[in-house]
């Protein structure tokens, strides 16, 4: 999400006349795109910031700006206290980011925090940053309103809001025209878009049809699937289009029913495995990562083996896994009690790890002598022999170069594989779909 958004301000300064530079060096301006989902970032905001300012001493003039969620919280100690920062601008101010400039040049400070109902930034073709040419993403979603108790996001990016769904399928098509060929929708509740095209109503899932419907060669990604919402309808729809990819996040947090429910994430243990079913059923061959929070108010060792259990029974191919941090302005922080200890939580963390680290060794070595589709993203970072691409799974794989180009699709058939990487070589055989 974040990185999206800086591709938005990449965009809404580069229509004034700036420039993006990738040497820090260079830049007449800086800009920290900060997130507060979890711990520790704030720290390390603060240094970085620091650092900046030793900067400025060589380089008087240098602007210094602090963008996204911790915008609000951070700008009276950093802008006006500590002085490390010349503009702070919230996730919906980054349109008024010009007017900003020009205060500080006029000697003030620039501030923008307030959070919008509307704000989608539909109408902005975000510059690609970074870009390896083949994947990009689009926002199709902002903000967040399922109030998960742990969650600062429905307080740091606001009320939910859909963006227009031609703004997004002509981007999609722009994109598709300048030789990109995998793109990933992201919102916090990607199954919860909804826009309304006159009389039609356009779901997540028709938005995924019209956008599969473009060339059969671009492939379609998205996060973040919650599982309260995850329909058989959307299941169906990505059974029907061999381009949108076979690979669903469905973050779980917890294998605990008593523990969900303290989260507020409005699903049962039952009804998750119900859901995880369901996508095996319809969709055979489809991948489910997950996330994981350990440690959250009141988890005791019960729960804790639930989500073990839980993880076991899945077999997920991959997982993002957390220690609770207590943020403020949660439910969880107003309400409940961080009352677990530092210790075990970290323990708890280590066998979350540890299985899963099997669990993703084992997924892996079930696709040993398969044939895989993988789109060609560029050179392996360990060797410029080999070229580095994705399977429909979203697993990497690495194989010698022949002839092939970033961007185009072959066939790999997997030789050897590690618990994160597959490896193989090209090949003429066909796969049965
Ligand atoms: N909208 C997505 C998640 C966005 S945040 C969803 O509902 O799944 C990404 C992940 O950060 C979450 O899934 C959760 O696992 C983790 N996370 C969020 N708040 C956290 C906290 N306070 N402590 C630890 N992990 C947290
Ligand atoms: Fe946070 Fe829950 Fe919204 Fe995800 S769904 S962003 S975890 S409040």
């Amino acid at each position: 999400m974040n990185f999206s958004d800086s591709e938005i301000v990449a965009s809404i300064l580069t229509d004034r006349g700036y420039t993006a530079t990738e040497e820090i060096q260079q830049a007449d301006i800086i800009f920290l795109n900060t997130c507060s989902i979890r711990d520790n970032a704030e720290q390390r905001v603060k240094k970085r910031l620091q650092y900046f300012q030793a900067m400025k001493k060589k380089k008087p003039g240098l602007m210094i700006g602090l963008l996204g969620c911790m915008a609000d919280r951070l700008k009276t100690v950093l802008l006006e206290e500590e002085q490390l920062l010349d503009v702070v601008a919230g996730p919906d101010a980054y349109r008024d980011l010009p007017r900003l400039l020009e205060e500080v040049e006029s000697g003030q400070r620039g501030v923008n925090i307030l959070l919008s109902m509307e704000e989608t930034y539909a109408d902005i073709t975000p510059v690609r940053l970074e870009t390896n040419g083949v994947s990009a993403f689009i926002s199709i979603m902002r903000g967040c309103e399922n109030y998960c108790s742990y969650c600062v996001v429905p307080s740091t990016r606001g009320k939910e809001r859909s963006r227009d769904a031609s703004s997004i399928i002509r981007e999609s098509m722009d994109l598709f025209d300048q030789g990109f060929r995998e793109i990933t929708l992201l919102g916090q509740n990607v199954n919860s878009y909804s826009w309304k095209d006159g009389d039609e109503e356009i779901t997540f899932a028709r938005l995924l049809e019209k956008i599969a419907g473009i060339n059969p060669l671009l492939r379609i990604r998205f996060a973040t699937s919650h599982p309260k919402d995850i329909s058989n309808d959307l299941l169906e729809t990505i059974a029907s289009h061999p381009n949108i990819c076979r690979a669903i996040h469905l973050p779980v947090q917890s294998g605990s029913s008593r523990v969900l429910d303290r989260m507020n994430r409005k699903y049962t243990r039952e009804k998750y495995m119900e859901r995880v079913a369901a996508i095996r059923r319809i969709i055979p061959g489809c991948a489910i990562s997950t996330d994981v929070i350990t440690g959250f108010c009141d988890e005791r060792e019960e729960d804790h083996q639930e989500t073990l259990s839980l993880m076991e029974w899945v077999k997920f191919d991959y997982a993002f896994m957390f220690k609770y941090s207590e943020r403020p302005m949660t439910l969880a922080a107003d309400t409940l009690q961080d009352n677990v200890p530092e210790s075990v939580k970290e323990r708890r963390l280590t066998e979350i790890i540890d299985l899963q680290q099997r669990l993703s060794y084992e997924s892996n070595q079930r696709d040993l002598h398969t044939v895989h589709e993988v789109l060609i993203e560029g050179d392996s970072k360990r060797s410029g022999d080999h070229f580095m691409g994705r399977n429909s799974q979203n697993k990497v794989v690495i194989f010698p170069k022949n002839n092939e180009k970033p961007g185009s699709y072959t066939n790999v058939k997997i030789q050897s594989f590690t618990s994160a990487t597959l490896m193989g070589d090209a090949t003429k055989t066909h796969l049965f779909v």
